[in-house]
């Protein structure tokens, strides 16, 4: 599990612009949910060697009557599944009424919450800041989101106490990974234990039926135990002789009880199941057709470097002619993950359900097969020669020999002269070399480029 950080404060103190420098690494994926999320917006989070789920709760209107009604429709609940709250003030305009009142909100939430004042740059920030003392919330962290000045020191401040919480926050760096977690003992591991198969998708596409189709009315029943809004629930499984765990983010179990498709739906849930799983399986709703939130889920499912297999639900009851123009857009607009099996499937009538098995167990496998530098080598040389690397600053880019850098997914990391210049056609066209010689379905590839041998 990762930490989640939500962002809060009046409008234009900067709450964009510092969660645009945390996601940028990351590409600025978000998920923007209109109506679900009521203008929350939700991105994977990486800063340094920190990562963790950070929400912008759009602005807290500062009207005088509007406080704390805006607090409670906007951005209460995103406090509410967050674990530490960075309250943004603006150190240029000073403290208003608004900060005050929003202030006196957060005192009240039983969560660690630090001021934080933003556009400290060309200010003397020790003076400007003084104020925002009095808002009684402890440390006033100077921080220039803008230009990213404070923000290591933010971080620490906030995200250090909740190192022992959340461990998995904290990014390996590559050369542990190599020498100290050793692949070959990382793949064991992997091995020995579950397929961890995450069943994400935007409300409503079908994922509680799936899931109850997978497992049989009976088996959720004895799973029905108690949790939070932003816990998936894991249920262990059986399928062709393969141990499974399903990361249940539907709330299958809660369906008696909750009417409302959109409270059982949390983005929170599904980035935290996404982290915690080894496959996801991402359903999408053929009758609606691809939307812009199917392809926010599909960006955090490739950031968070997962084997995917995509479901396209709800294939029944369409004409012949419509389910041609679908595949089509399909293949069109997903033609990007070109390395996921996409299924066609009735959720419904269970019509598919057993080959999504199939590319499930394919996409691990390929996730976890075991290479090495021999092999690995090889490939590389081949690609090198059916394809020459091009000249960069008169020289020729040389690939000397090719490592096994750890799996799930694999990364293979490649040694050689100016290997890191290599123009991304090139480190594409490897990639894909090593896709089809290794057979590698339904899982990234990453390949890491390091100078000399
Ligand atoms: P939000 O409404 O809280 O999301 O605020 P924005 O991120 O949209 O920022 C509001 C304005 O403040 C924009 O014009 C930003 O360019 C500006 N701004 C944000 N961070 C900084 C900063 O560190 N320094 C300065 N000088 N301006 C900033
Ligand atoms: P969730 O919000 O993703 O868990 O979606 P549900 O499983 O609650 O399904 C939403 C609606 O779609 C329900 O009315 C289901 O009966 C319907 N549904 C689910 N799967 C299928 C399917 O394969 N075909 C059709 N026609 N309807 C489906």
């Amino acid at each position: 599990m990762l930490p989640v950080v939500a962002l809060v404060g009046r409008p234009n103190v900067g709450k964009s612009t510092l969660f645009n420098r945390l996601t940028r690494t990351r590409d600025a994926l978000v998920a923007d949910f209109p109506g679900l999320t009521r203008d929350r917006k939700y991105g994977q989070a990486k800063f340094e060697n920190l990562q963790f789920i950070v929400v912008d709760t759009g602005g807290i209107s500062g009207n005088e009557q509007g406080i704390d009604q805006a607090m409670a429709e906007q951005s209460l609940l995103a406090i509410v599944e967050a674990d530490v709250v960075l309250f943004l003030v603006d150190a240029r305009a000073g403290m208003t009424a608004a900060d005050q009142g929003i202030a006196n909100h957060l005192r009240k939430q039983d969560k660690p919450v630090y001021v934080v004042a933003n556009k400290v740059d060309g200010i003397d920030g020790d003076s400007e800041t003084a104020d925002f003392y009095a808002l009684g919330l402890g440390k006033v962290s100077q921080i220039a989101a803008a230009h990213g000045r404070g923000i290591s020191q933010l971080l620490e401040l906030a995200l250090n106490p909740l190192g022992e919480q959340f461990p998995e926050m904290v990014i390996p760096e590559v050369e542990e990974i190599k020498e100290e977690l050793d692949a070959d003992e990382q793949l064991a591991k992997l091995q020995s234990l579950p397929i961890k198969l995450a069943l994400v998708g935007k409300p409503n596409v079908g994922k509680s039926t799936l899931t109850n189709r997978i497992l049989g009315e009976e088996r959720v029943v004895v799973y029905d135990e108690p949790g939070t809004t932003r816990d998936s629930i894991f249920i262990p499984m059986e399928r062709d002789g393969r141990e499974y765990i399903l990361i249940d983010t539907a709330g299958v179990r809660r369906r008696k009880n909750v009417a409302d498709a959109v409270e059982k739906f949390s983005i929170v849930k599904t980035l935290q199941a996404i982290e915690q799983a080894n496959v996801v399986l991402l359903v999408v709703d053929a009758q609606e057709g691809l939307a812009d939130q199917d392809l926010s889920l599909l960006g955090f499912v490739l950031n968070a470097g997962r084997s995917l297999v995509v479901a396209i639900n709800k294939w029944d009851g369409l004409d012949k002619g419509l389910k041609e123009e679908i595949k089509r857009e399909m293949d069109r607009r997903l033609g990007f993950i070109d390395f996921a099996r996409i299924h066609f499937i009735s959720a419904l009538h269970g019509t598919g359900v057993g080959n999504l098995f199939e590319s499930v167990q394919e996409a691990y496998e390929s996730a976890t097969k075991r290479t090495n530098t021999a092999m690995l080598t090889r490939i590389m040389d081949m690609a090198q020669e059916d394809h020459q690397p091009p000249v960069v600053r008169g020289r020729r880019v040389k690939m000397k020999y090719a490592h096994a850098g750890g799996y799930n997914p694999p990364l293979i990391v490649v040694h050689g002269n100016q290997v890191k210049d290599l123009p991304d056609a090139y480190k594409r066209y490897l990639v894909n070399y090593f896709r089809k010689s290794l057979k590698i379905m339904g899982t990234p590839i990453k390949v890491e480029f390091r100078e000399g041998s």
